[in-house]
């Protein structure tokens, strides 16, 4: 799997491994997180999505980042498919959806406000 990316790729985005598995889906649920490593979340995404073709059934999946500013400096990296990081988010995504139809869990807004310049939810939620 191959992305393109134009915008910043970090660290936790594309250095996953047993060791810090755990830590990058924490912080990809976490509330009001500054860098979060959305790109690995993109990539939990891709890996379910074709992990559940039967065409590549038993076949290993690998994530590669083409930073494209950085394109012509290093080489892209790859990022193999990590059981443990696809295991804890799939855990922490089953809990934001329990939340989500929990009607004793209510609605949050974010303490970040420079986020809700960009929500289109704004006029629904009150910000
Ligand atoms: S405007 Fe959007 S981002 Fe901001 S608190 Fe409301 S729902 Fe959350």
């Amino acid at each position: 799997m191959v992305d393109y990316k134009t915008g910043r790729v970090l660290e936790d985005d594309e250095n996953i491994h047993d060791g810090n598995a755990a830590a990058i889906a924490d912080k990809i649920f976490a509330p009001d997180v500054k860098d979060r490593p959305k790109i690995a979340l993109q990539f939990f995404v891709y890996d379910m999505l074709v992990q559940s073709r039967p065409e590549v059934a038993g076949r290993s999946l690998v994530n590669s980042v083409y930073s494209t500013a950085r394109l012509f400096k290093n080489p892209p990296v790859s990022v193999p498919c990590n059981k443990t990081f696809c295991e804890a988010v799939s855990e922490h995504l089953k809990t934001v959806l329990d939340q989500m139809y929990d009607l004793e869990v209510p609605f949050r807004r974010t303490d970040d406000r420079t986020v809700c310049g960009y929500c289109d939810f704004r006029t629904i939620c009150g910000r």
